[in-house]
């Protein structure tokens, strides 16, 4: 059932402008008064910590993500983590040195596979969950698609590197996402190493840190050496405490799709997360706009599963298909329903991609006939130095008025990078490269999303081009 922007906004007690502003934030580009399909309105509620019961339920879609459990049905389940950073900084030795700490793993004499995700258990008996693709590429392409699974973000510096550019989008990313975060401090055993100096650099970024009496945690840590390991885990698990989650294991499963592939013998594979319910052997599941039933499962041990309760990641076998990476897998009652359901979310799936693509300049274009009030025109930045790059923020917030803003959804100086790319794909904003050009990868992604780009080296030349732009949106007549 479709609804207003105004309408959800109402029924949320919230500023209908407020969800205009935190769809453009997720790359959607829409007015108040336009409808918006029922994932998105549920991407929403959640981004504004609601929770809203669905008024009629369509009898073929299955989206339960608003059927919200009742609070006696919840019980705690484990945190799930992502652990993001500045290349080479430590976020692989950190994951492999977490595994290392896993008394499961331990007993059963492990030999461990790579799928995505894994669980330890800590010498307390408590549960953990990391994402072990680090990364802030994987964490954003995930969020982009609706699956919010990361609970919280460790955030990993190099005591003897600091603050670097990676850890800035780093810390961008978890903000956006509002995801509490935990600074470890690496590679503490270095003669070099200065954990004052980061926690100070840090501060920056309006990241206080519990030792400069703020209320990010912060742990020194070795993922050489193994120190503060135990400290980290204890962070993260009163972290976990205090954002109480919670889920239903007593009920059909919902997970989310963490990575997936065709193996050669097995055929497609997925590993996927449970989010609420159990997840057992011989459910019958659409997933994406796949269906299938669960032939078997392991978990990152090798082992073979026959439920799996929220937050333990588990391989699948025996989908139909190979699906995508944040896809849902929803269980279901019958083969008939998986059949109906997927044929449902793939009409909807091709609806959303006319109606919805990522808001582009001219479907910003149209919104503006909509008589939206303030728009936003969203922007990245690459220049050569950093005096070129300052000079253009101004000159392009200078164009600003009433009805028109310039949003600069980031500016950086260098070459114009992938993650550049996926930031303004995911907004539908040009990229400005000022005596600056794509590197191969990020050609590649251009490609790929279409990403506008404007290439200049006379700053005036490019405003005009932009208010050029700005004013065609409007006509003469204003
Ligand atoms: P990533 O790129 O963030 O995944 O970083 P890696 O985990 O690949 O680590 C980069 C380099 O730093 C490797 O050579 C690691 O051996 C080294 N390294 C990682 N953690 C530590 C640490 O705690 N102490 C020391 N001395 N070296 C570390």
């Amino acid at each position: 059932e479709a609804i207003t922007v105004q309408e959800l906004a109402n029924r949320m007690a919230e500023k209908g402008a407020d969800l205009v502003k935190a769809m453009f934030k997720m790359g959607m580009m829409v007015t108040v008064n336009q409808t918006i399909d029922q994932d998105t309105a549920e991407l929403l509620v959640t981004e504004f910590g609601h929770n809203i019961e669905r008024v009629s339920e369509s009898d073929i879609d299955l989206d339960t993500s608003y059927d919200v459990d009742a609070d006696e049905t919840l019980k705690t389940r484990p945190p799930v983590v992502t652990i993001m950073g500045h290349v080479d900084h430590g976020k692989t030795s950190l994951l492999d040195a977490l595994r290392g700490t896993d008394v499961v793993r331990g007993e059963a004499g492990g030999i461990t596979q790579h799928m995505g995700a894994y669980q330890i258990k800590t010498k307390g008996g408590d549960l953990v969950t990391f994402l072990d693709t680090p990364g802030h590429a994987a964490f954003t392409q995930m969020r982009m698609r609706g699956a919010n699974v990361t609970d919280i973000v460790v955030l990993v510096v190099a005591a003897d590197d600091g603050i670097m550019p990676q850890t800035v989008e780093a810390i961008n990313h978890t903000k956006a996402a509002g995801v509490p975060m935990i600074v470890a401090i690496n590679k503490i055993d270095k003669p070099e190493a200065n954990a004052q100096k980061v926690r100070e650099r840090l501060l920056e970024h309006e990241i206080v840190v519990e030792d400069m009496s703020g209320d990010v945690q912060d742990v020194e840590v070795s993922a050489k050496t193994g120190a503060g390991l135990d400290e980290l885990i204890e962070k993260i698990l009163l972290q976990a405490e205090l954002l109480e989650l919670k889920a239903n294991p007593d009920r059909t499963a919902d997970a989310t799709v963490i990575e997936a592939k065709l193996d050669k013998g097995k055929g497609p594979l997925a590993t996927v997360l449970v989010r609420r319910g159990t997840l057992k052997v011989g459910d019958i599941f659409v997933v994406g706009t796949e269906s299938g039933r669960v032939r078997a499962m392991h978990d990152d041990k090798g082992r073979q599963i026959k439920e799996a309760p929220p937050a333990l990641p588990v391989e699948v076998l025996g989908l139909g298909g190979v699906p995508m990476a944040g896809d849902m897998l929803s269980v279901v009652e019958s083969e008939q329903r998986a059949r109906e359901v997927a044929l449902y979310r793939h009409e909807q799936a091709t609806a959303k991609r006319t109606a919805m693509a990522p808001a582009s300049l001219d479907t910003m274009f149209s919104a503006l006939q909509d008589k939206q009030k303030v728009i936003e025109y969203p922007v990245v930045i690459k220049a050569d130095v950093h005096g070129s790059m300052e000079a253009i923020n101004q000159a392009l917030h200078a164009l600003s008025n009433d009805e028109i803003k310039v949003r600069v959804l980031s500016s950086g100086v260098g070459a114009i990078t992938e993650s550049d790319v996926t930031l303004a794909a995911a907004s539908g904003a040009p990229i400005v490269g000022f005596n600056v050009r794509p590197n191969a990868k990020a050609r590649e992604q251009v490609e790929k999303t279409k990403t506008p780009m404007l290439y200049y080296d006379i700053i005036y030349e490019l405003t005009a081009e932009i208010a050029k732009q700005m004013a065609g949106i409007w006509g003469p007549e204003r």
